[in-house]
């Protein structure tokens, strides 16, 4: 593409420089490491770490109508580097040179507004951002796509090599994972560890297809990380859990795309997102905060966390008003719909507390909040979302639900346009829906099926058994013929016409 199309004051910036010092700090002792070093917790005080840029002047040079344009402009770019996550190359990983970027991609997901018949039977205003169409389907990509980037950024400066990545998973950690590493095959092998029967067979495929070794632990995923985690101090192995946080910095592309998709206009604006381990959540109030600061946005849109009744371990930290009395005790998870997110020991809860704090100070009002669904309301809203245009997976079924609540509490309005994080798609979790139809979804879920969302395949076959074809024995034309006569007339009866 000629650059000279652009205009003059833009055309200097529309290929990123490579000039960011990014490092980590702790967020609990707030001690600095240089960010070449593969790191996911102090070694000081053990707490989770986030990447913070030492260029961050850097990010006020433009205005906040220039850096609009500019991002707008690199829309146009053919630039596979920068076709993904890395438009935002200065709020996302400055220090990264384009050609260790890796593009598979992910990011720019559709934003798809509410159907008509589901804005009327809600009485809201709201779109889902389709993160499952990102290549592994979910919004794992994103953060993988950064995390691979910097170890691929390692490995170029010669500074790591034979590079194995493990991580933890409730399903689509690992499908990323897997994906992301065998594209850099052989620099990067991959392994993963999920807990046994607790992914769908869809989530399984994932990492077998794409050739990473797939170890099923006994437990609940919560047991897998503490055994990643033991992995990773012991052994000479990278970890890709949202633990790194090159995954948290990926992530906060979620927000940038919001805010380019509504025309950087957060006014009135909700963004409803499933929690589990909380990396995501913090991720997306991250990004809403460093495009505030930047003066890319002049609002911070609400945020509204959901979690299920059956692993609320967030929702119940944040039920005492009182922030210096609260105190984070992990839950016993209960078998859920919304097994992406059925965590009940999250990672990056200290995550959420600090940034979730800074959120609300910036705004100086609350506009951060959490609600908390049950198992019924997930299932029903997903299939209700699906079955008007959408493709969302439970845990998107689980922001509908989250956004019914947050509107009976007044939390969000009528003048509100919330956007509800579709994280997967439908097909990952096409096994709920299936045990729902079947009315099999077992007692501890806590949930019944309601007949009008059923939906069966009906059988239709001939009276006269001689005249079912088959790929063995096809029918004489006559009897092909009647054949098809007496299905259409039992079809064009079911469906009165
Ligand atoms: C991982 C995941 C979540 C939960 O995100 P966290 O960052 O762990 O809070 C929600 N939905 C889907 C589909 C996921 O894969
Ligand atoms: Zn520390």
């Amino acid at each position: 593409m000629n650059l000279e199309i652009f205009p003059e004051n833009i055309r200097p910036h529309i290929i990123p420089k490579v000039e960011g010092k990014l490092f980590y700090r702790c967020l609990g002792c707030a001690s600095e490491f240089p960010i070449e070093k593969l790191l996911y917790v102090c070694p000081d005080c053990n707490q989770v770490l986030l990447i913070h840029d030492k260029n961050e002047a850097a990010l006020t040079r433009h205005s906040g109508d220039t850096w609009q344009k500019i991002f707008d402009y690199r829309k146009m770019l053919k630039i596979p580097a920068l076709k993904g996550i890395y438009r935002y190359h200065e709020f996302i990983g400055s220090c990264i040179p384009l050609d260790s970027i890796l593009y598979l991609g992910e990011g720019h997901t559709p934003i798809v507004e509410a159907s008509p018949h589901l804005k009327e039977k809600t009485g809201l205003n709201f779109f889902y951002k389709n993160d499952g169409q990102n290549p592994s389907a979910s919004f794992k990509d994103r953060g993988m796509a950064s995390a691979l980037s910097s170890i691929k950024y390692l490995i170029d400066q010669n500074l790591v090599s034979d590079v194995i990545a493990v991580c933890a998973s409730t399903g689509d950690t690992s499908a990323a994972a897997a994906l992301y590493a065998s594209y850099l095959k052989p620099l990067i092998k991959s392994a993963v560890l999920l807990p046994h029967k607790k992914v769908t067979s869809q989530q399984l495929a994932q990492p077998l297809g794409s050739g990473a070794r797939v170890f099923e632990i006994p437990g609940v995923f919560d047991d897998c990380m503490k055994i990643v985690e033991h992995l990773s101090t012991q052994y000479p192995v990278v970890l890709l859990n949202s633990k790194n946080a090159w995954r948290i910095l990926g992530q906060e592309s979620y927000s940038y795309e919001i805010a380019q998709d509504f025309d950087w206009d957060m006014t009135n604006k909700a963004v409803v997102v499933p929690i589990g381990n909380a990396g995501n959540i913090s991720a997306i109030m991250n990004g809403f905060l460093k495009f505030y600061k930047a003066g890319i946005i002049q609002q911070l849109p609400k945020i509204i966390g959901v979690q299920s009744e059956h692993a609320d371990p967030v929702f119940q930290y944040y039920l005492e008003p009182d922030e210096n009395k609260r105190q984070f005790k992990p839950v016993n998870t209960r078998p859920s719909v919304a097994q992406a997110a059925m965590i009940g020991n999250p990672v990056s809860m200290p995550r959420v507390i600090e940034i979730a704090k800074r959120y609300n100070q910036e705004s100086s009002h609350q506009n951060v909040f959490f609600v908390q669904v049950t198992e019924q309301s997930i299932m029903d809203w997903q299939l209700t979302a699906n079955q008007n245009g959408h493709i969302t997976c439970t845990q998107g079924g689980e922001c509908l639900a989250g956004l019914i609540n947050a509107s009976a509490q007044g939390i969000v309005t009528k003048e509100d346009t919330a956007i509800l994080d579709a994280t997967a798609h439908a097909i990952k979790f096409s096994e709920f829906q299936e045990l729902y139809f079947k009315e099999q979804i077992p007692d501890t879920y806590e949930i019944q099926s309601h007949p009008g969302f059923i939906n069966l395949p009906d059988l239709i076959t001939p009276d006269n058994p001689e005249l079912v074809p088959s790929q063995e024995n096809r029918l004489e034309e006559k009897d092909f013929h009647r054949f098809v006569q007496e299905i259409s007339k039992k079809i064009a009866k079911e469906l009165n016409l």
